[in-house]
């Protein structure tokens, strides 16, 4: 692609970066902000600049935060005790929009995937099972999504927790095998959660 301005092709080129922006699509937002008011860009590059500077992550459950500890967790009308853990924190976002959910969550940032070298230990797991080990949990509820990575990474956590006194639960699959749980509808997967099933007979079952 030829551009008349350096300045133009630099932009262009930082924004096809992003996942799903090719340069076509790129030039097209481009040009879209050089036909606005300047003041629309500044305030489109302020709130990036804002986003990744203060943006910090909740010490307790790995979720986005503007604070230390995020407003779920220091919540103190939520069960602390029942942790349901995530993949990521898009599925935090689905799962609060059921509205169903009083416990908190865990998030993992990934899954366990030795095919693109994700271990156990690139993963927010250690935090979790060291919950565990204080005996700050009651019932952990596996809401990964379930495809082989999910299943592992399921399967490592319950291996680490299963001699302690708590009780493992998995959703329940109204949510289709391989589907990611944030393309869900928000009634699947509220049920999927209220009828979610002991993790030890979803695991046998397959
Ligand atoms: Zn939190």
């Amino acid at each position: 692609m030829e551009f008349p301005s350096k300045l133009l092709e630099k932009a262009v080129d930082e924004i096809s970066q992003l996942p799903g922006i090719g340069k076509r699509t790129a030039l097209r937002l481009m040009l879209h902000l050089l036909k606005q008011p300047e003041d629309q860009t500044n305030r489109l590059t302020e709130a990036l600049t804002k986003m990744r500077q203060d943006i910090i992550f909740c010490k307790s459950c790995h979720n986005i935060s503007d604070k230390e500890i995020c407003d779920i967790c220091s919540n103190p009308a939520r069960d602390h005790q029942t942790i349901c853990v995530v993949e990521d924190i898009r599925d935090v976002m689905a799962l609060e929009n059921t509205r169903l959910f009083k416990g908190i969550y865990h998030v993992l940032g990934g899954k366990i995937s030795p095919i693109d070298g994700i271990g156990p230990s690139q993963l927010n797991i250690q935090s979790l099972i060291d919950k565990v080990k204080k005996g700050e949990v009651k019932e952990i509820i596996f809401a990964l999504s379930s495809t082989m990575e999910g299943d592992t990474t399921n399967f490592y956590i319950y291996k680490h927790v299963k001699d302690f006194e708590i009780i493992t639960s998995t959703i329940a699959r109204g949510i289709s095998v391989g589907d990611e749980l944030e393309y869900a509808d928000e009634v699947t997967l509220g049920r999927s959660l209220i009828h979610r099933v002991p993790f030890e007979s979803a695991f046998k079952a397959v």
